[in-house]
């Protein structure tokens, strides 16, 4: 029999933070061996839980949730969703224009698969949550990457994106708050890119899907909020914001210049069709998480759990010789640099998997999230404090043996 091939469509097609280091964390994991994961933006593992109104609900509307629904989703959802674009003052948004799917992650896949043809482009950030650049060539499409610059606390570097637009250029992707360098970005930057995209006609997709995960009292402005002539496809979801990321419960939603978009719209509408509707009791979770008692806000608080931990890792991880990182503003990741004069590393991944050889703790490698250069990682702070002094100090362990070779 012919080797069964997987199609050419997935030839350019890259997930490194379920790559080939966690099938070696598997088979440790199978030998014995205890691990500690910092690899994966999975809350409810490390004891953040999905509030217990959201868990309820879900199980009282269960016995209504066997059913197909609405292939955007069911209108209490929609509803609450279209409520939260008010409050965000994302601009004439109708229950219409919204789309629930299997998270997040499948409104990003199909926003990319309805729009690309071979040959167009899509502005994608360096660093990037690599589903972005994987959804866009899958689709069809060249992801070109911009530049976030690390000594200005990772913005997006406007002068790259300029730069890097041609005419096959159809849209920019904007991850605000970042992942992973947890940046924030400020206003007058948001209006800037509207601007790159209003002069360029470039459709703004916006991932913002950490919107509530915010320290130090920060505010985070929509990027669709800003302009209503320019077409926005804003993602969000319940998986970070109310630790949520089993329940499969996303959105997207469309709006600002959706005149000139009926087609591509036609498009979204067939593809959300096609896969008859996301997970019904998932999408029952939305409105009472939107509506409800925002219990992130304790976890971000001053002396919240998460504003603890990010405190912790940052401290600790720049006590390491030859090792800096721009503190998170946002999100639940750091994303520190290794200066190669210290740590010169040929291979990201052949270091993460030395890194979990050797000490056991898992990470993923700069280059997994479109990082053109073999000098930074990823860790997440969601482990308790005592898991992540014990992992960082292995870490600290790891390169100073590291930086003896
Ligand atoms: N966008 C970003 C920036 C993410 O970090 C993630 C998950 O980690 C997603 C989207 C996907 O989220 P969902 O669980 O809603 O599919």
């Amino acid at each position: 029999m012919q080797p069964v091939k997987k199609s050419s469509k997935l030839d350019n097609v890259c997930y490194d933070i379920r790559g080939p280091v966690l099938a070696l964390a598997r088979q440790m994991e199978e030998e014995g061996h205890r691990i500690i994961k910092l690899n994966i933006g999975n809350l409810a593992p490390f004891g953040f839980e999905a509030p217990e109104e959201i868990v309820q609900d879900m199980i009282r509307n269960l016995p209504e949730s066997s059913g197909y629904s609405d292939s955007k989703g069911v209108f209490s959802a929609r509803k609450a969703i279209m409520h939260y674009t008010q409050e965000k003052k994302i601009i004439g948004v109708s229950v219409d224009d919204i789309f629930l799917g299997n998270g997040a992650s499948e409104m990003i896949v199909m926003s990319m698969q309805a729009l690309l043809n071979a040959g167009d482009e899509v502005l994608v950030p360096a660093p990037d949550y690599p589903l972005w650049t994987a959804a866009a060539t899958l689709g069809g499409g060249t992801a070109i990457h911009y530049h976030c610059d690390e000594q200005s606390g990772w913005l997006p570097d406007l002068t790259d994106i300029r730069a890097k637009i041609t005419p096959a250029t159809r849209a920019i992707v904007v991850i605000n708050p970042n992942n992973p360098t947890g940046a924030l970005y400020p206003v007058e930057l948001l209006r800037d890119i509207v601007d790159i995209a209003r002069k360029n006609d470039l459709i703004v997709f916006a991932d913002e899907i950490y919107d509530k995960v915010l320290y130090d009292g920060a505010k985070h402005v929509s990027i669709a909020s800003l302009a209503d002539d320019v077409l926005f496809i804003t993602f969000n979801g319940l998986s970070k914001n109310y630790r949520s990321c089993g329940f499969r419960a996303g959105w997207m939603v469309v709006s600002g210049e959706k005149r000139h978009a009926q087609d591509y719209i036609e498009g979204l509408n067939m593809l959300a069709s096609m896969r008859l509707c996301s997970n019904v009791p998932g999408q029952y979770a939305i409105q009472t998480a939107l509506g409800g008692y925002q219990s992130i806000n304790d976890l971000v608080a001053p002396n919240g759990r998460l504003t603890r931990q990010r405190d912790l890792a940052w401290k600790l991880i720049r006590e390491i010789p030859g090792v800096s990182c721009v503190k998170p503003k946002a999100a639940m990741y750091l994303f520190p640099r290794l200066d190669p004069k210290l740590y010169p590393i040929d291979d990201d991944e052949q270091f993460i998997l030395q890194l979990l050889e050797q000490e056991r703790v898992l990470v993923v490698q700069g280059s997994g999230f479109n990082w053109p250069m073999q000098d930074h990682f990823r860790l997440v702070f969601l482990p308790h404090e005592d898991d992540l002094k014990e992992a960082i100090g292995r870490i600290a362990r790891f390169l100073d043996n590291y930086r003896k070779l």
